[in-house]
């Protein structure tokens, strides 16, 4: 298959700074798009990845997953899109289409794995798919999305990951007016589920580690903050929630938080893959039929919903703007929870 050249900035190894680097596009197959990427969202996954936090990273490691640009080709069969829409592209770039999970548009549930937009199995090239820090990418017309118009474009860019992560969980399971949610953690992921709990009538709470973020969350809609090392604030929400989604990356204590569901309750973690360390007591969930659940991304039908829902709400993300070049810095300042709340990338710096 036919390829082009395209400048990207990516990783050689875990302990290597990302760089500038030149990387391959497929050609056009009939249902394909080229999309130039004019914004790129910083997800904390593109720093588990460049640096193998999670293991089976293949080298060289273009992240970025939460892409808004413009389409400058399309394929011969392509009905969606024409030349010059807006278009973003988030976690997924292919499925099998044929399970039952992907028969439910629940592509991020593929039983046969779902492609992810890095990382991936790339079926055209039979290599490693490489994501959005780079100038532009090929992607087949059924996984990429529509952006409405309304909205400022780097500030949707963070919707295609952070969005979509939490507001799956949300809709799953039934948040709505009246309902009790709380977030743990505010950062890319956290500050979106809350406007996004908000935005769906809910009731919202942060739970976080950094008092000095109180102020922030209130401004973004949460009706109460918990700092998380306070034993005595955290037994003020005992029994409160219905919904808790946990966005930490690394590993926790999870217990103390189960304590504040309410019967029935369900905790969600999107941010920790792994084993639990202290190990999860089975008494509080048996006694009060709680759940501790988990959730992955989202599937493109329901990313759709939610770009729809946030153009009507006027919802986007919180951003700091940065240059591709200052990408190292970014990933340290994620390190320290040093985020408000999603680094985006204006891709023009790349063209530089
Ligand atoms: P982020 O912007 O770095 O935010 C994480 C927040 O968690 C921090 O701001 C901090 O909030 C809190 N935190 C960080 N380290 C902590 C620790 N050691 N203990 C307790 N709290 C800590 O990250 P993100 O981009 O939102 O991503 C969050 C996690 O979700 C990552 O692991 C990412 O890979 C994962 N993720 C999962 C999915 C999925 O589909 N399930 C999708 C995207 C991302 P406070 O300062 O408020 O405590
Ligand atoms: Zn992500």
């Amino acid at each position: 298959m036919q390829t082009k050249n395209t400048k990207a900035f990516g990783t050689e190894a875990a302990d290597a700074d990302l760089k500038q680097m030149t990387i391959e596009r497929r050609s056009l197959t009939p249902k394909d798009v080229e999309i130039e990427i004019l914004y790129c969202g910083v997800c904390h996954s593109d720093l588990h990845t460049a640096r193998n936090d999670w293991g089976g990273t293949v080298y060289p490691a273009v992240p970025g997953h939460e892409i808004v640009g413009r389409i400058t080709n399309i394929g011969s069969e392509v009905t969606k899109f024409k030349v010059g829409d807006l278009a973003g592209v988030g976690c997924l770039v292919d499925s099998c289409q044929t399970c039952s999970s992907c028969e439910q548009d629940l592509e991020q549930y593929c039983l046969n794995g779902f492609t992810g937009t890095y990382g991936g199995h790339d079926k055209y090239l039979n290599r490693q798919t490489f994501g959005g820090y780079s100038e532009n990418i090929v992607v087949t017309e059924g996984f990429v999305l529509k952006i409405p118009a309304n909205l400022d474009l780097a500030a949707v860019a963070p919707l295609l990951c952070a969005g979509v992560t939490t507001w799956s969980p949300l809709v799953h399971w039934k948040v709505g007016k009246g309902s009790k949610v709380a977030v743990v953690g505010l950062g890319g992921l956290g500050h979106m589920a809350i406007k996004l709990a908000k935005g769906l009538g809910a009731s919202v709470t942060l739970f976080s580690r950094t008092p000095e973020k109180t102020q922030d969350a209130k401004d973004l809609g949460a009706d109460e903050v918990i700092i998380s090392t306070d034993s005595e604030q955290m037994k003020t929400v005992k029994g409160q929630f219905d919904l808790i989604i946990d966005t930490v990356p690394y590993v926790h204590d999870v217990n103390p938080y189960v304590a504040t569901l309410n019967i029935s309750g369900t905790l969600v973690l999107v941010g920790y893959l792994g084993g639990l360390e202290p190990i999860l007591n089975t008494v509080p969930m048996i006694l009060g039929r709680k759940s501790v659940a988990g959730s992955v991304i989202g599937g493109i039908a329901e990313t759709q919903a939610m770009l729809d829902f946030c153009g009507e709400h006027n919802i986007v993300s919180e951003i700091e703007m940065i240059d591709m070049q200052q990408i190292n810095d970014a990933y340290e300042r994620l390190l320290k929870a040093d985020v408000k709340y999603r680094f985006v990338i204006d891709m023009a710096s790349l063209k530089q």
